[in-house]
């Protein structure tokens, strides 16, 4: 099974780490094409700006919205997450709007630009050690969305079906329970893919 992430900018051999620790095969992504031979993706965190921008200059855009309507899982980290929603606070126009949420940026304060706690994730036993740097929020979500965590009042994680995001970075840390979380659902989704590989 391999399992990509998205290596535009930001945390990438990081991911890649975790994911052959949760058992899969982890694929540095550079180019549009290469999402072909991938069964799930990750969007790292970085600069959603950044990323954003370079997404619809290489035809990303496109490219993963029709690898998720082709029932492949993404999984969305920090500016990853932000990536995904349908709606940015403050912004006019979203990114790839795959997921039915409103998401605010920076949404910690300067004083607490990166801080780690302990948090519950809903489908995993123990609570696990999260990253935050310069994190967003998720302000909303809409009915189709399950909320898998929340952190003072906030919801920190998140998952519509095929589609998972993160507010924090699972990353960061030796523990690869989200990433093997996440290669579950893609375990789950290959008899459901459309795409004949
Ligand atoms: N603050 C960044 C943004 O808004 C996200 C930070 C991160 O990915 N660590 O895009």
């Amino acid at each position: 099974m391999k399992i990509g992430v998205l290596a535009l900018q930001g945390a990438v051999a990081e991911h890649i780490r975790l994911i052959e620790k949760a058992g899969a095969e982890g694929v540095i992504v550079k180019r549009l094409e290469q999402l072909d031979e991938l069964d799930g993706l990750i969007i790292p965190g970085g600069e959603s700006t950044t990323i954003g921008k370079l997404m619809r200059r290489y035809g990303f855009l496109e490219g993963i919205r029709s690898f998720a309507g082709s029932g492949k899982p993404v999984f969305g980290t920090c500016a990853g997450l932000i990536l995904l929603a349908d709606e940015i606070d403050g912004q006019d126009e979203a990114h790839l709007r795959l997921m039915d949420m409103k998401v605010v940026r920076n949404a910690y304060g300067r004083q607490r630009e990166s801080f780690e706690t302990n948090l519950p994730i809903e489908g995993i036993d123990e609570p696990v050690r999260a990253v935050f740097i310069r994190a967003p929020l998720i302000e909303r979500v809409g009915d189709g969305v399950r909320v898998l965590c929340e952190y003072q009042g906030s919801i920190v994680a998140a998952r519509q079906g095929h589609l998972l995001a993160a507010s924090f970075h699972p990353e960061l840390t030796d523990d690869e329970r989200m990433h093997r979380y996440f290669a579950d659902m893609v375990t789950e989704s290959l008899p459901m893919q459309a795409s004949g590989k």
